[in-house]
């Protein structure tokens, strides 16, 4: 097990804000998750796993516990019959290009989720109707103690939530996928990735979704009626061209991005909209991943 102490998490994350871990561990096998996470017990200090931090904002404060991230064989991508295995710390994107190289259909709608499998799991991700819980066949779960394998039953999977103790990391996944011509699942990757180009802003730091939709309606758009979009605090502002995306320019920090998002929120809610939830999780110093603390609207 790598353990590396006072760790900035910034460059850890898509949006390149927040401060310092205590400890970091680099884990490349499943021993090594499990060491980590028995360490941190054994020191009474919190776990947060990182995937690829694309939905993630890490408070400005860092963080007092040990952070975990997966890589080596833990990040690699295995095809079997039915399907293919991958480390937690696989990137989404790549497994879904490998697999449909292979011919396999079920995992397009993650071509341009830009997370690690371990984060996909974790928060369900999904795009164009389709979610992880759609094609997960069972995922190694690390504890403090060993690992176990369990189905997507046990975690609870919805929207953007799955069912895991603080101190358990996915450490891989195994999905079910169909056969399918490689050529039409070629053709609805471009088409994916082209909307994503023509709906979402591009090549600036942000962390994706900032609000969870609403049932039946979408967070973007009431942003967008309530005047958010291109309102700036510090060196956050909401996207110009999406309203549910926050891009973060030189010197941003966690504290502004916090504070706009409890603006739009504010606005949302006062333009006669529900109160948002966030979507994106927190890196609190002290209790590790939390909801962002947005404070109540009354
Ligand atoms: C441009 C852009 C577009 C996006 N589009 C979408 C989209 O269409 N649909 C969508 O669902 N999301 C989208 N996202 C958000 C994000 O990519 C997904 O939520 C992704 O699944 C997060 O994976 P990650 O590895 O980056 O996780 P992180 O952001 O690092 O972590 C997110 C949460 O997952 C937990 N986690 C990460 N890895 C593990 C693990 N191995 N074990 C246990 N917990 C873990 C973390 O502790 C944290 O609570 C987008 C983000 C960006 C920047």
């Amino acid at each position: 097990m790598d353990l590396e102490q006072n760790v900035p998490l910034a460059p850890f994350t898509t949006i390149r804000v927040g401060g310092t871990s205590r400890a970091l561990c680099t884990a490349r096998s499943f021993r090594d998750v499990t060491q980590g996470l028995a360490w941190a017990a054994s020191q009474d200090l919190p776990v947060a796993v990182i995937g690829n931090g694309s939905n993630l904002l890490i408070g400005d404060e860092g963080f007092r516990g040990l952070a975990i991230r997966l890589t080596g064989r833990l990040s690699s991508i295995v095809m079997r019959e039915s399907g293919v295995w991958c480390g937690a710390g696989a990137s989404l994107p790549r497994a879904v290009q490998r697999v449909a190289k292979h011919g396999l259909s079920g995992l397009e709608f993650g071509a341009s989720i830009p997370g690690t499998v371990g984060g996909a799991v974790a928060m369900n991700a999904g795009a164009y109707a389709s979610e992880l819980k759609d094609v997960l066949e069972w995922a190694v779960i690390c504890t403090p103690t060993g690992r176990r394998r369990v189905g997507p039953e046990e975690l609870a999977l919805g929207y953007r939530y799955s069912r895991l103790a603080p101190n358990e990391v996915v450490g891989a996944a195994a999905f079910r996928l169909t056969p399918g011509d490689p050529e039409q699942i070629q053709e609805r990757l471009t088409e994916f990735r082209g909307h994503r180009r023509a709906t979402q802003p591009q090549g600036v730091r942000t962390f994706g979704s900032v609000f969870a939709n609403p049932p039946g309606g979408s967070s973007g758009r009431l942003l967008d009626a309530a005047g958010c979009k291109g309102l700036t605090i510090g060196g956050a502002r909401f996207s110009p061209v999406h309203a549910n995306f926050i891009e973060a320019s030189p010197g941003c920090s966690s504290a502004d991005v916090l504070a706009l998002m409890r603006e739009g929120r504010r606005r949302v809610h006062a333009a006669g909209g529900p109160i948002l939830d966030a979507e994106v999780r927190y890196l609190d110093f002290e209790v590790g991943i939390t909801r962002p603390p947005l404070g109540e609207l009354s």
